[in-house]
């Protein structure tokens, strides 16, 4: 079986203790091959060798040539599409034509857009008293790192490894150990495309060893972090030593809210797409369905009907739409709540646990699963289940509606569908999301800003925002009057 290395300093290395875990396909449970368990004596090497890059070459690159890298990078990885898409596919269970044919697009798409802004990066002139100039100037951080889940490891890995590098940063990747191989394959595409060493190093393990290390350490400036919230919780804490920046993009529980006047033959095709696409680990999933009391029946009977015609099965297949979820771990996580669901008096009207086909048995899948009946204080309708399982909730008015929608820890995005854009325009003002999508869901790309409020997130990835987030403002005032200074502030 192949064993992979990580990459430090340019060099493909082994962990320091030789530790390894295994890449499990989750369509079969097959191991694919093993990889380093990184540990803290891993990522103390990973940050000295960037370190040594920031303060070397990689620091005196100046911006068009990073851009220049960042493009060879994109065009690299197009031209390996194929490969990549089976990567991930069996990495993580999603269809391959979705990885193939939307992952590695989307991530060659963030190289390129943040390639665009790397000799971009402007400071301001600052409104200075007479006597006095002043400016701010936006700089990198030195050595940041960027930790990324498994439910889209390529292109959440390029969202981020993108500005980072864009910005200046000599960058530590550090993908989930349910997903390694694209991301150590970026690490390939990086010196390719003519990385200096250290200026992107890759280091794999797990969340609890090789993350918490790069978020406790003191020569790491910012992380950039996207998971779940509880880790996002830890990593506040784990950053204190050095007050470290963070941007934290976390979970999330979307309302998807059907007006009374919306296209429902739009809506109710994108309700399945948004909660089913990826077998639901989308954290911006539309997985509350807020429905008028009224039209709920019909839009039910149509939503079932859809949903028990997806095709859930090989991911390797052009015809799949729903794939298995990641892990076992995952399966046992959905399993749950859906047990709970169903204890605590929600009605399941399709799915609920495996698909009945026989040659799914060895993967870990998860038919598409509704439940109607969802109340507030139920913990499917509270808690993020990262699975195809849709909650619906029933409102009489709109002021009902928004009540619903906002009644959640989560802020990360919120869907409506309407034909009237005057009411969606003021129902979107209304709405405690950090995204909200009228008639469409899930539209995203490295052009928009994108981030979470409330208990979903810190900061912003994406947009030239997120290139922001991977700077820091110095403000320089120079005194050109020649005056002396005075006792008094002035
Ligand atoms: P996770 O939090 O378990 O892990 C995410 C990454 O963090 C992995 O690389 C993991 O190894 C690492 N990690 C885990 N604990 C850590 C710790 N204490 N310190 C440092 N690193 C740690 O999440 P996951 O299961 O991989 O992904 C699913 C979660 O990600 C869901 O909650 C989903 O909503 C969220 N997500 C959010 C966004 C967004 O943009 N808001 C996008 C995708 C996924």
């Amino acid at each position: 079986m192949e064993t992979r290395q990580m990459l430090i300093d340019g060099e493909w290395t082994e962990a320091q203790d030789g530790g390894l875990l295994d890449d499990i396909n989750p369509a079969n449970r097959e191991v694919m091959c093993r990889f380093p368990a990184g540990r803290a004596a891993d990522v103390d090497r990973a940050v000295a060798a960037a370190r040594r890059a920031f303060d070397g070459a990689w620091g005196q690159t100046p911006g068009p040539e990073r851009g220049e890298m960042l493009r060879r990078m994109a065009a690299i990885l197009e031209s390996r599409a194929d490969e990549l898409g089976r990567l991930e596919t069996e990495d993580m269970g999603k269809p391959l034509t979705h990885a193939r044919d939307g992952d590695v697009p989307g991530a060659a798409a963030s190289l390129r857009y943040f390639a665009g802004l790397a000799d971009k990066i402007e400071g301001t002139a600052l409104a200075a008293p007479a006597g006095y100039v002043g400016y701010g100037l936006r700089e990198p951080f030195g050595v940041v790192g960027c930790i990324v889940p498994w439910n889209f490891p390529l292109s959440i890995a390029c969202i981020k490894v993108a500005p980072a590098l864009a910005a200046g940063n000599a960058t530590i990747l550090k993908p989930s150990s349910n997903s390694p191989r694209t991301a150590l394959e970026l690490g390939v595409i990086g010196l390719e495309a003519g990385l200096p060493a250290g200026a992107l190093n890759v280091v794999t393990g797990l969340g609890s060893e090789a993350g918490a290390a790069l978020a406790a350490h003191h020569d790491v400036g910012k992380v950039s972090f996207t998971g779940s919230t509880e880790a996002g919780r830890a990593l506040i804490h784990a950053s204190a030593g050095n007050i470290k920046k963070l941007t934290l993009e976390l979970g999330g529980k979307t309302p998807n809210i059907i007006l009374p006047d919306a296209d429902l033959d739009l809506a109710l095709p994108a309700a399945a797409r948004t909660i089913f696409l990826n077998s639901g680990q989308i954290c911006t999933a539309g997985s509350r369905l807020v429905v008028q009391r009224a039209m709920k029946a019909e839009i039910l009977e149509r939503l079932v009907a859809i949903a028990e015609s997806l095709p859930v099965g090989d991911p390797m297949s052009p015809d799949t739409k729903l794939g298995p979820l990641v892990s076992e771990e995952q399966f046992e996580r959905v399993s749950r709540y859906v047990a709970a669901g169903r204890e605590e008096g929600a009605r399941l009207i399709t799915g609920g646990g495996r698909p009945d086909d026989p040659e799914l048995a060895d993967g870990w899948y998860f038919a598409p699963t509704i439940f109607d009946e969802v109340t507030a204080d139920m913990t499917i309708c509270r808690e993020e289940i990262f699975g195809p399982v849709l909650c619906v909730q029933e409102y009489g008015d709109v002021d009902e509606a928004v009540a619903i929608a906002n009644d959640c820890d989560y802020g990360l995005a919120a869907d409506i569908w309407t034909t009237d854009l005057d009411r969606a325009h003021t129902l979107a003002a209304r709405l405690e999301a950090g995204i909200v999508w009228v008639n469409c869901t899930n539209v995203v790309g490295p052009w928009m800003s994108y981030g979470g409020h409330k208990h979903s997130g810190l900061g912003v990835e994406s947009g030239v925002e997120g290139l922001h987030e991977f700077t820091r403002l110095k403000t320089v005032i120079m005194d050109v009057s020649g005056r002396p200074n005075t006792w008094v502030w002035d």
